[in-house]
């Protein structure tokens, strides 16, 4: 089949850590151009935004938006408008009414739009769903804790409104979490952090349910010392599994499975593929959902402030 001709819009870690070499060795798709404020790519065709990229690539047909939240509507927008496939890095969008508005846009175009959340192609996560399909759940405990200067350096737009906090890495959490147990989470209580001079929490607690009232209880942190845990433990009626290191390794009672290996992000590219040729769209919103939902209800709490 003939390669999907892919830009990357916003050039920053995440598109460097994955993305690039994803599509390198990714035969489905062709990198034909960046664009990125500033940066640049050797080799290939780089510009400072979307409108350039398009006018001196004029057979782009996807393209994959790794910029920060707050810019992404607009740009998704117009990607949509021009007749692009568009793969949004996580989270889609700063508001569930924007995502809501891209899926109807993409849907009137007849073009794809791919919600991605690149933790539910951790290996650990499809034998994780398949074994709580099975069972029922009794009680699941969330620890996403981890050191934000060390993942997140001289990212000042996730302490911006819009930027996430702490949600960042806990809608990864929330992405798992809503994949792999089935029927539709409710938030009940959310208690969240703020340091003073930020727009967003550096540290929440969430209380959820599932459908059948078993409990699940999320504590994340951006300022954890040592050991860094992605860790998702949900106890069954018939003993309990333990999803760590943000679903890439698994166990079962204290015993680790074996399980495949395929780097999230070529899962990622793969289904996005199929997609586009499908032109069809996966644009899942309950992950944001629950954090809008955490801002709804929560209780503000102010700390002090934070100095990177
Ligand atoms: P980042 O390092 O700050 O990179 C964002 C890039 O977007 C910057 O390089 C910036 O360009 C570019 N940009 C900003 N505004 C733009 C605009 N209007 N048009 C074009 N480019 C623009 O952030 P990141 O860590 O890659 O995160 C980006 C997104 O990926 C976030 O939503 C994050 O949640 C998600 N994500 C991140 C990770 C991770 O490990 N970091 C993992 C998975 C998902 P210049 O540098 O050229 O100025």
């Amino acid at each position: 089949m003939t390669p999907i001709k892919i830009g990357i819009v916003g050039l920053g870690k995440i598109a460097q850590d994955q993305h690039l070499p994803t599509l390198r060795s990714n035969d489905a798709f062709e990198l034909v151009g960046v664009a990125s404020l500033e940066n640049q790519l050797s080799g290939v065709p780089s510009f400072s935004d979307l409108q350039s990229l398009a006018k001196a690539v004029p057979d782009l047909a996807a393209i994959a938006l790794c910029t920060p939240p707050q810019v992404r509507y607009e740009i998704a927008r117009e990607a949509l408008q021009r007749g692009f496939h568009v793969l949004l890095e996580k989270p889609p969008g700063i508001s569930v009414s924007e995502v809501q508005a891209l899926l109807q846009l993409a849907q009137r175009n007849n073009v794809t739009l791919f919600a991605s959340w690149h933790s539910r192609y951790a290996p650990g996560v499809a034998p994780a769903r398949s074994w709580i399909s099975q069972r029922q759940v009794r009680r699941v405990t969330v620890s996403w804790k981890e050191d934000v200067r060390v993942w997140h350096p001289r990212q000042k737009w996730i302490w911006n409104a819009g930027g996430l906090g702490v949600f960042d890495p806990g809608i990864n959490a929330l992405s798992i979490l809503t994949h792999i147990i089935p029927g539709g989470l409710v938030l009940k209580e959310a208690e969240l952090h703020f340091p003073s001079n930020c727009a967003t929490p550096i540290a929440a607690r969430l209380s959820l349910s599932d459908p059948q009232g078993a409990p699940i209880d999320m504590e994340l942190d951006f300022l954890q010392q040592g050991p860094q845990t992605w860790d998702i433990v949900v106890d069954s009626n018939e003993g309990a599994l333990k999803l760590s290191m943000g679903g890439k390794l698994l166990s079962f009672a204290g015993t680790p499975a074996s399980i495949d290996d395929t780097p999230e992000y070529r899962a990622l590219y793969a289904h996005f593929a199929e997609l586009v040729h499908a032109r069809r769209c996966d644009v899942d919103i309950a992950p944001l959902q629950l954090v809008a939902d955490a801002f709804l209800c929560g209780r503000r709490i102010e700390g002090i402030p934070i100095i990177e």
